[in-house]
């Protein structure tokens, strides 16, 4: 049943409570600027895929529909490491290869972070010979270890997640810290 033209004028006699004072007008929200700064970087993480073997395709299915990696923001791939924000190392990495792996994290701008996905980025994996560098963090800073051989989309995602909480508690002034600046020296970079 529908309303008639009588309910309709019945209805139109309700009016609208006013609003307490101090709940009009904009409104306002409270909060840090480093955590303003933090939300805003823990959302738009561009990444720099480093994928030299199979861990590599499992962050092809991270990206693609299934998976959609774009709804964490991070669907923007940078193959510049100027333009670039996290370093996702995938696969296995000679020794031979880790002064280039070096090179890119040095050529990106900061604030950078790395994830090693996977087992042989994060220990050499089932490579433990000669030629495999036994983790990445043995050249570069590793934020976070995505375990797994290889690891399933949901486990790069996941990866990626905790980084997301690692940067939103970032303080603004680490970068320029003495403890950061150890860091690095402990790597060698400048
Ligand atoms: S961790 Fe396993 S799946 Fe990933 S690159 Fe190494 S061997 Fe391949």
């Amino acid at each position: 049943m529908g309303l008639n033209f009588k309910d309709m004028s019945e209805k139109s006699k309700h009016t609208m409570v006013e609003a307490p004072e101090g709940f009009s007008g904009e409104g306002f929200f409270a909060t840090k600027l480093t955590e303003v700064v933090g939300l805003a970087r823990a959302n738009s993480l561009w990444p720099l895929p480093f994928a030299t073997s199979c861990c590599g395709i499992e962050f092809m299915a991270t990206m693609a529909a299934t998976y959609d990696v774009a709804r964490f923001g991070s669907e923007r791939m940078s193959f510049s490491p100027r333009q670039a924000d996290m370093l996702l190392v995938m696969g296995t990495i000679s020794k031979k290869m880790a002064p280039i792996l070096r090179q890119v994290y040095e050529q990106m701008a900061e604030p950078r972070w790395v994830i090693a996905v996977g087992a042989c980025a994060s220990s050499g994996g089932i490579f433990d010979t000669y030629s495999v560098l036994q983790g990445i963090d043995k050249v570069i800073p590793v934020d976070v270890y995505v375990p797994g051989c290889p690891p399933r989309p949901e486990q790069i995602l996941d990866g990626i997640l905790r980084l997301q909480e690692i940067v939103k508690a970032e303080p603004l002034n680490r970068r320029g810290s003495e403890k950061y600046k150890e860091l690095l020296n402990s790597y060698n970079i400048k």
